[in-house]
């Protein structure tokens, strides 16, 4: 074991581990680790190519790993040391010297086994997806059962498609994307069938990522057998009633060839319950204070690991917060002998807001049609531009927009007059990259194309090849499909 005492380590270089080493930094503590098991920065929005992210925090809307590049430099430019392809196994409080560190195992091919002392633990781990061992449907374990996050990592980083003809089970955000991300591949989506009454995304999600490529969402349904032995042949589909039981007789077979699941995330949980941390049944993540500190003093938690957002931007909000309290915790250290662990109370205002953000999604889009007396027309949307999803309400009178309201921004206006005149989307794939230990490399339309261009586009960038090094803005394809606009990458490509 190491003599070193750090002030702070922290578990996971995601958006909430860079946002809050970064935090560290600007509280005056600089004696900071990252421990990330990934082999590179980022998490999970390397995966994430889709935009979407940084409205609040950056004020424009970026892809997840253009989000994660922008935290990236500034961890870098501050010089802060991270560990890549480092695993933390366990973290245990230890008393030494009169006073209580936490000692850290991580373990990496790099450095074996380390066991690393700290004054603070900052614990950014994440989130991950439930199983589908967690649905208990009857059948055969075939292949082309994925979750939606391991399809996405698929696609996204490694290059290949996980299947054709595919049925997505839970509409939650991440199925809602994949459907889209799967379709503009070439894949054929059937549908989307859902347990509850309401979807579990985001509206914007079921507008851009559904509604636009016409897949059905078949709310009050679920799967009820999975067909074939060695690779999935089809899936048995069924509505339920309120109790979410399967109605004899509606039953119909659906053939395909892959089911993603989209059925929910969970907190990384593993090294919190093992250090034996008090853990909250609502969010399932850990339980902490008014200053994100864990029932294990010196022991703070943010981002999905605490409770699962919706938001990448609250997510580095949170971060921020975490670490300025383990900043004022590293500089009382030596004041005070912190002890082992120290009761919380579960139900703080935080904790109730946390739980209730968990709780409230989206219900149904209501994508309306009203005929009005005087022959115009009011269109019932759901605006795309943010998570809000103001509905708007836009009446048209002989081709021309007459009246817009409902929208609680300027954007929402714009999107909306935009979307029953000539609809517009940002296109988002990857291509194939040469020169580099990554198949591909994500890219976006700089500017969004006239939404009739899409399949023109996403086929213009099935035949081009980026060659290494590619940085993030350079121009991939110029002029796509003779839009007048160029598809540029969105990573970098070594
Ligand atoms: C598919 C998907 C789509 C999303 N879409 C949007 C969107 O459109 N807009 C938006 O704003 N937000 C979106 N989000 C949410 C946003 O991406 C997340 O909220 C955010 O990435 C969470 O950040 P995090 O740092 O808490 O977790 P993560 O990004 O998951 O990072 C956790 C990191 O911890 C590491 N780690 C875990 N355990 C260990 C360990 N034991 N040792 C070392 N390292 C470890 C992981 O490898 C990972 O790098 C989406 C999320 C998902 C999953």
């Amino acid at each position: 074991m190491q003599n070193k005492i750090y002030d702070a380590i922290i578990v996971g270089g995601g958006p909430a581990g860079l946002a809050a080493a970064l935090s560290l930094k600007e509280n005056g503590i600089t004696d900071v680790l990252i421990l990330e098991r990934d082999k590179e920065l980022g998490g999970i929005l390397n995966q994430c190519i889709h935009n979407g992210f940084g409205l609040h925090t950056f004020n424009e809307e970026l892809t997840g790993p253009e989000y994660a590049a922008r935290y990236i430099q500034m961890v870098l430019t501050e010089k802060i040391p991270y560990q890549l392809e480092t695993m933390v196994m366990n973290i245990e409080p230890v008393e030494e010297n009169g006073t209580v560190i936490k000692v850290v195992t991580a373990t990496s091919t790099e450095y074996g086994m380390q066991l690393l002392k700290t004054k603070s633990v900052i614990l950014s781990m994440g989130c991950r997806e439930k199983p589908r061992g967690a649905l208990n449907i009857p059948g055969y374990r075939p292949a082309g059962i994925y979750s939606a996050g391991t399809a996405q990592k698929f696609v996204n980083i490694d290059g290949f498609m996980p299947g054709r003809e595919v049925v997505i089970l839970g509409s939650g955000d991440i199925g809602l994307i994949m459907a889209r991300r799967m379709t503009l591949e070439g894949a054929k989506v059937k549908l989307v069938a859902e347990i509850m009454p309401y979807s579990g995304g985001l509206k914007r999600n079921i507008v851009q990522c559904l509604d636009d490529f016409g897949i059905p969402l078949l709310l009050s349904h679920t799967v009820v057998e999975i067909k074939g032995k060695t690779r999935v042949e089809g899936v048995v589909i069924a509505k339920v009633d309120e109790n979410f039981r399967p109605i004899p007789g509606t039953e119909q077979e659906i053939s395909c060839d892959t089911l993603l699941l989209s059925v929910g995330l969970i907190p990384e949980n593993e090294l919190s319950r093992n250090m034996g941390l008090a853990m909250s049944p609502a969010t399932r993540g850990a339980v902490v204070d008014d200053d994100l500190q864990t029932s294990c003093p010196g022991v703070f938690a943010c981002g999905n690991v605490l409770h699962v957002h919706d938001l990448v931007d609250h997510v580095s909000e949170e971060a921020v917060e975490a670490g300025k309290h383990a900043a004022d915790y590293i500089k009382g250290f030596a004041a005070s002998d912190p002890g082992l662990t120290h009761d919380l109370d579960p139900d703080t205002a935080l904790m109730k807001k946390f739980a209730a953000r968990n709780a409230t999604r989206n219900g149904v889009n209501p994508n309306e049609t009203i005929e009005n007396a005087d022959g115009s027309k009011t269109f019932v949307l759901p605006c795309i531009n943010c998570p809000a999803g103001c509905i708007v309400n836009v009446t048209v009178k002989d081709g021309q927009v007459t009246e817009v309201s409902g929208n609680k921004c300027p954007r929402g206006e714009t999107y909306a007059r935009n979307e029953v005149t000539a609809p517009v989307r940002i296109v988002t794939s990857n291509v194939y990259v040469s020169g580099s230990d990554k198949p591909v490399v994500s890219v976006k339309t700089a500017e969004p194309i006239p939404k009739g261009s899409i399949d023109a586009c996403v086929e213009a960038l099935k035949n081009v090849t980026a060659k290494a090094p590619v940085k993030i803005g350079d121009v991939v394809l110029a002029n796509v499909a003779g839009t007048g606009i160029d598809v540029i990458a969105t990573a970098n490509a070594e």
